[in-house]
């Protein structure tokens, strides 16, 4: 048997939360942009619905928002960091405003497919719980 994996492993590797072994998506790549947000309707070894009720993952929209302003600060923290290290010029949002906004959109351009699918898997992590396999509804 292969060992369980962490809470944290089975949400960045996108696994099922219940039995964090099955895929929630079909395909690997999330960078086929066709199927970026193709997920399984259930989970292939325990069988837990990915589906849930319509309209689901409307809310993995804030978790997106949020992931997205993080990753704002990361790239002005990651901009600071390298003007320290002389890589770049950078002395802050307001000297070099076109600096952060180019880095920010083409950071974020790159991020987007994974971000979309890790704001999917952190949010059904949030409400499904591990080891709740096939009977997963009703009472706690
Ligand atoms: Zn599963």
């Amino acid at each position: 048997m292969a060992t369980p994996k962490s809470f944290l492993a089975s949400v960045l590797g996108n696994h099922c939360p219940a039995c964090r072994t099955g895929r929630l998506f079909k395909v690997k790549n999330a960078y086929r942009l066709k199927s970026m947000n193709d997920m399984a309707p259930a989970c292939p070894v325990c069988d837990t619905s990915f589906s849930r009720e319509p309209g689901f993952y409307f809310g993995a929209a804030y978790v997106n928002y949020a992931l997205t302003v993080a990753l704002w600060v990361a790239v002005l923290v990651a901009l600071h960091v390298f003007s320290s290290l002389g890589w770049l010029e950078f002395n802050g949002f307001f000297d070099h405003p076109q600096t952060f906004l180019v880095s920010g959109v083409v950071t974020l351009l790159v991020m987007l497919p994974p971000l979309q699918r890790l704001s999917r898997s952190i949010w059904i992590h949030m409400f499904v719980r591990h080891g709740s396999g096939h009977q997963a509804s009703g009472g706690e």
